[in-house]
């Protein structure tokens, strides 16, 4: 196995992780990145790390990420735990949560707890509680920046022996023997497998293969809120949306002791083309935040927007990423699809990557098997 040299197209947070998990397992791992290394999507997340979703799976998943980020976080990766709060509208909602609980002790956190509406208050005093039913709180929970996460992960693949090559940019591809040969912008390369890590730009990777691969680059937009002063507490990761349930999907957190972010997690419909959609948040947008943030922060008065930006959501129709191979190739992993979870998601991404390319199954969480990019997935 230590013989097998991997080509990753693309350094996003998921072609990192992968070919860090591949090199910790002797692997020979180059990525090649068409511009800087969290150029894409990475660079315009938001950065949330947590694990209060509602199913098995989606716990399963986060877990192994949070274990992940906290053993990076005691070599230099700057996290910052604020806690997650995850609001609930309905009784529908909180059973929800209460099986969140059973599903996130069974993978080993313990801290998460549900709040009533006092308790959220106490938490956060500035917010309205109006329509709110409780929460779930994950305290363990937080955010990390997500260039740093990626130089990171970079330096961690350069300290096990990998290559991480920037503006080299992925042409073509040609079957070679068992593996491929790779025509790139700055010439022609050879290995054994391929993984397609290239974010919202991953269809068009995969067609360079003969392969299709439905990525629905979604165009979402976040933006900063200046305080006139440090709040008194510290803001959690606020979320108004259960999956499988209700919410507007505004989101907030701190981010400086007079800085938060806000976004809108639920689709936003606006299909873009990765090379040329406006980067800018638009004026609308940032009315339709306004309004959403008076309701439920009424008391920042004086608050004002920031910066503002836009990115890509990597979306697939059914929700899921794609990880694993490709019907009859084995040796061509898909690795992209996370859509606005592409942070959390990557240390376990990462590690189904080496685990298809190393033990040709889904290891790390054998439930993830099924994210393979097989016909049924993409509508062949
Ligand atoms: C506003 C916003 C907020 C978000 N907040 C969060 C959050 O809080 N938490 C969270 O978990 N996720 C969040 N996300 C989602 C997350 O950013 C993405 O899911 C994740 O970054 C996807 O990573 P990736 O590695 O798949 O793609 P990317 O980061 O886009 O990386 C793909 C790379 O491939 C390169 N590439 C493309 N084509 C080629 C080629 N032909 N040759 C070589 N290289 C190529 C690109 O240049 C790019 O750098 C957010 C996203 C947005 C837009």
């Amino acid at each position: 196995m230590a013989a097998l040299h991997v080509m990753i197209i693309g350094a996003g947070t998921l072609g990192l992780s992968s070919a860090l998990h591949l090199a910790e397992r002797g692997v020979a791992v180059t990525v090649i990145e068409a511009d800087g290394i969290a150029s894409g999507s990475t660079g315009r997340s938001i950065g949330v790390v947590g694990t209060q979703h509602v199913t098995a799976l989606d716990v399963e998943l986060r877990a192994y990420g949070s274990r992940r980020i906290r053993e990076w976080a005691k070599h230099g990766l700057d996290f910052q735990t604020i806690g997650y709060l995850r609001l609930g509208r309905s009784t529908g909602d909180l059973a929800l949560f209460e099986q969140s609980l059973g599903f996130q002790r069974n993978a080993g956190i313990t801290s998460a707890r549900i709040l009533e509406p006092a308790e959220i208050r106490r938490l956060v005093p500035d917010i309205s509680t109006e329509g709110i039913d409780g929460g779930l709180f994950g305290p363990e929970d937080g955010f990390l920046d997500p260039h740093r996460f990626a130089s990171l992960l970079a330096e961690k693949v350069r300290e096990h022996g990998g290559s991480v090559q920037q503006g080299c940019r992925l042409l073509g591809a040609d079957r070679h023997g068992s593996g491929y040969r790779l025509k790139t912008s700055t010439g022609e390369m050879n290995c054994d497998a391929v993984v397609i890590a290239a974010g919202p730009w991953a269809g068009r990777v995969a067609d360079l293969f003969g392969h299709s691969l439905p990525i629905r680059p979604e165009r979402h937009e976040a933006v900063t809120i200046r305080l006139p002063k440090p709040l008194p507490y510290v803001m959690p990761m606020v979320m108004d949306l259960v999956h499988g349930g209700g919410g507007t999907g505004l989101n907030f957190r701190h981010d400086r002791p007079s800085e938060l972010v806000a976004e809108i997690h639920s689709a936003s419909g606006a299909i873009a083309d990765p090379d040329a959609y406006d980067e800018q948040i638009a004026d609308a947008s940032k009315e339709h935040l306004a309004q959403l943030l008076l309701e439920r922060l009424p008391g920042l008065d004086g608050a004002g927007f920031g910066r503002g930006w836009a990115g890509l959501y990597p979306e697939t129709p059914d929700g899921r990423p794609f990880v694993g191979p490709f019907d009859g190739e084995p040796r061509l992993i898909a690795a992209a699809g996370a859509g606005g979870y592409g942070i959390q998601l990557a240390p376990v991404i990462g590690a189904l990557v080496a685990d298809w390319l190393v033990a040709s199954q889904a290891v790390a969480v054998p439930g993830a098997a099924g994210f393979r990019p097989s016909a049924v997935r993409i509508g062949a």
